[in-house]
């Protein structure tokens, strides 16, 4: 322990530090500059997804027999913060593949299923997505209607519609994803609750269809983000994830990397917004001074720096004690998702404010990002389910406050 006052927490081994600097070079030279294009469009860009693929990201925590690079989550968090540097709504499509569909695969997944799909999400010949929400739940995910029906033949029949999904669909046509992880109800406990099974659903099984696109979304624009329909949806039996019944502690193990991921994002959109209002506040002169002079702008910029520094911190000792293989992380993994995205939505409006007409329009980058911002309070658990959470894991256990 020589060297823990020099320890960087957000690239702690050499192996991080070079992840993180191969990850900005490329974020700086090929996401940068088609972000503000495939936001104004509605596009998600397949090709700089498939990059990634090349670059061993797409499977950044899946095992290296399965094509994955094996990485822990401090990787995925930093990441996801480098991306959302730059684009926000593209990095919520790598988190809905990467996260969401990969990472809950490598978990919870069979070796059979291991063997035959990651290689193909990790490339990223597969895009992946994860169907939990409906047009009638989120939050209150136990009361889902979507169901599954085992057949006599051991097949089962998916019925229902799952709304939200990003990754959804691929492109303006509808054209479905490869691979969707979906949740689905198939049946109820002894204690009366809903049991909850996971199916991995291919775009070729006869049932699976997009009902749209969803269009004009405030922000993260560069994803796509589909109703998806499960019609008779005839599903194989190894398409069922362990047994029926478990999806909760699939959720469990993987919500954790979600939200800790999401709040790498929301760290992401801070940095960039004060490192944008900061340089305007030097350029731009009012009343023959630098506005960087003004106590009010000094108040933005200073309150800024302080919650972007604070929630960065969070997020690295979060990241640091996170087990990818385990669950046990929720009271942080909520934590830090719910004040990194408040942060980052005001640090994106102060940064607004900063730089007054031009920080309205889209050139000057924190528009687009202050519209991203908002969605990460709402996505992978809303912040009142985050309070809710951290409340009740303190009453079971408070031993972090002693
Ligand atoms: C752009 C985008 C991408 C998304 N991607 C995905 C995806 O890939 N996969 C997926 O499955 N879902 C996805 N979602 C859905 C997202 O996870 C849900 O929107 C979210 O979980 C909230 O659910 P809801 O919208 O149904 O709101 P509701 O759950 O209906 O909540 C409405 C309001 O009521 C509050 N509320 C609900 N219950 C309680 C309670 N018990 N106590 C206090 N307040 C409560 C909520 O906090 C919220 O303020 C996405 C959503 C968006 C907008």
């Amino acid at each position: 322990m020589s060297d823990w006052k020099t320890l960087d927490s957000a690239n702690p081994t050499e192996e991080h530090s070079m992840l993180r600097e191969m990850v900005r070079g490329w974020v700086a030279s090929e996401v940068e500059p088609q972000a503000l294009e495939h936001d104004r469009n509605e596009k998600f860009n397949l090709g700089l997804f498939r990059q990634m693929g090349e670059m061993g990201l797409l499977g950044i925590t899946a095992p290296v027999e399965h094509g994955g690079a094996g990485m822990d989550a401090l990787a995925a968090a930093l990441v996801n913060e480098e991306i959302s540097y730059s684009d926000p709504g593209f990095c919520l499509a790598y988190l809905a593949h990467s996260m969401l569909f990969v990472n809950n695969l490598s978990r919870n997944g069979s070796e059979e299923q291991k063997a035959r799909i990651l290689p193909k999400v990790c490339s990223g010949e597969w895009v992946g997505a994860m169907a939990m929400s409906e047009p009638d739940i989120g939050t209150d995910v136990l009361g889902m209607s979507t169901t599954a029906d085992r057949q006599e033949d051991g097949s089962w029949l998916i019925n229902g519609r799952k709304m939200w999904i990003t990754n959804g669909c691929i492109d303006d046509e509808g054209t479905p994803c490869d691979v969707v992880w979906t949740y689905a109800k198939t049946g109820v406990d002894q204690k009366g609750r809903a049991e909850i099974s996971t199916f991995i659903v291919e775009k070729d099984h006869p049932g699976f269809s997009v009902g749209q696109k969803i269009l004009d979304k405030t922000g993260m624009r560069a994803s796509n983000t589909a109703e998806l329909v499960y019609d008779d949806c005839r599903v194989p039996a190894d398409a069922l994830v362990g047994n029926p019944g478990e999806s909760i502690i699939h959720m469990m193990r993987n919500l954790e990397l979600e939200r800790l991921t999401l709040a790498a994002q929301s760290v992401g959109i801070a940095h960039r917004c004060v490192v944008e209002m900061n340089r305007y506040a030097t350029e731009r002169e009012a009343f023959g001074r630098q506005i960087r002079e003004f106590g009010q702008i000094q108040r933005h910029i200073g309150e800024s720096f302080a919650e972007w520094r604070a929630m960065h911190a969070y997020l690295y000792d979060v990241a640091r004690k996170m087990d990818v293989s385990s669950s046990g992380q929720r009271l942080d993994s909520d934590g830090i998702k719910l004040v990194a995205t408040t942060m980052a939505k005001n640090i994106a409006d102060r940064a607004m404010q900063v730089m007054g007409g031009y920080g309205y329009v889209g050139e000057y980058v924190v528009e687009r990002l202050w519209r991203d911002a908002k969605l990460l309070e709402i996505g992978g658990g809303t912040l009142e389910s985050h309070q809710k959470n951290i409340t009740r894991d303190l009453a079971k256990d408070d031993s972090v406050l002693q």
